[in-house]
């Protein structure tokens, strides 16, 4: 052997694919392939990053003291519950890689987060997909998919990419029949989109059983993607065994002070939650009253909508058509969604003129 060779398990992981930035042919587009949110960030946190241009020679708080009370206190957890990474992106590669390795099973649904499977696969385990039932989670195949080697199960609710919300009870009845030698990762990447009265449960969990962690992240509605915040909750023992495999410094002292500063600005978060629901829905409405031409719109509660193009016009048509007319949208082929394309609510200029775009495309 002459060269370094990587795990097999390594190689077998096919390479994340990010949203788009820039179109085929450089021309300027709106760029609703990454579920941004279309305001920014609120000033306060645009402030609060600022200041910190003269601290650039420090190293952060290893232990994000300031991020957890504050997050302690606008949600009433435990700050000693927390534990905290480069973007819940890393929350996740955390959990996989403290509960599970070569030989055993992490179970996530068809159509789940794409992270899971890189994160899975990492750490040498064994990826478990769960069929789906009509794109949405299906609690009982999660459940048939369980064996002696499972570790981990990975859920995202609402799911990215297809924006389908489990409600409460389901999440429970799940919890309730793993083993409790599994942890149940509640992926709650887009839980404050969710109307004011739903609520899957998932932090209740986590604060009264030992095995579920729920995650949750700044990059979404409170704007701040760039600065890679986000945050885990669970029992004591749980996040402890995290934090002896986390990097000791995940995020910038600005990063820090902006989630805090975003935190405090609940007229921001109000706003980006109304606007995407209203809009939201009238995007679905408007790709429902286009079904004579082959699309649908899977019921979404997050701040995209994944449209199927199951007639005559492809995904990968309407994909380069909504490029042309400079709308970056995100198909899916790698994720097993050819027919599929994510469109995140962006404004109502650019969410009317997707419509207008595909309306033309379908001639509809
Ligand atoms: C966007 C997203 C995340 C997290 O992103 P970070 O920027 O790493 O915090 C996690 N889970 C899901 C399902 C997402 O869509």
């Amino acid at each position: 052997m002459n060269a370094p060779v990587p795990k097999p398990w390594v190689m077998a992981i096919a390479p994340y694919v990010p949203g788009r930035a820039t179109t085929d042919s450089g021309k300027p587009a709106a760029k609703l392939s990454s579920n941004e949110n279309p305001f920014g960030t609120p000033q306060a946190a645009r402030d609060a990053y600022a200041a910190t241009a003269t601290e650039l020679e420090r190293y952060p708080d290893a232990s994000a003291f300031a991020l957890r009370e504050a997050l302690g206190a606008h949600y009433g957890v435990e700050p000693e519950r927390i534990v905290y990474g480069t973007g819940s992106d890393e929350v996740l590669h955390l959990a996989a890689g403290a509960f599970a390795g070569v030989g055993d099973e992490i179970i996530y649904v068809r159509y789940g987060f794409a992270v899971y499977d890189i994160a899975a696969r990492r750490v040498g385990a064994t990826p478990v997909v769960a069929p789906d039932r009509d794109y949405a989670t299906d609690v009982d195949a999660i459940l048939a998919c369980v064996t002696e080697k499972t570790k981990v199960v990975f859920l995202a609710n609402p799911n990215n990419p297809t924006g389908t919300y489990t409600a409460r009870e389901e999440i429970a009845r799940l919890h309730a029949a793993l083993p409790k030698s599994v942890l149940l990762v509640l992926d709650q990447a887009y839980t404050e989109y969710l109307d004011p009265e739903d609520d899957d449960g998932g932090l209740d969990l986590a604060r009264t059983q030992p095995n579920v962690l729920v995650t949750r992240t700044f990059s979404k509605i409170f704007g701040l993607a760039s600065e890679r915040v986000g945050w885990g909750y669970g029992h004591p023992d749980i996040i402890a065994a995290m934090h002896r495999i986390r990097a000791p410094f995940a995020f910038s002292i600005g990063a820090g002070r902006a989630a805090v500063a975003a935190l405090g600005d609940k007229d921001f978060v109000e706003h980006s939650r109304a606007h995407n629901a209203q809009w939201r829905q009238w995007f679905a409405d408007e790709i429902a009253s286009m079904g004579n031409k082959g699309v649908r719109a899977v019921p979404s509660k997050a701040n995209f909508q994944l449209v199927l193009f199951e007639g005559e016009v492809t995904g990968e048509q309407a994909y380069k058509h909504l490029m042309e007319d400079g709308y970056i949208v995100r198909w899916l082929p790698g994720q097993g969604l050819p027919h599929g394309l994510r469109i995140t609510i962006g404004t109502e200029e650019e969410i009317k003129g997707v419509a207008a775009s595909l309306r033309r495309l379908l001639g509809a």
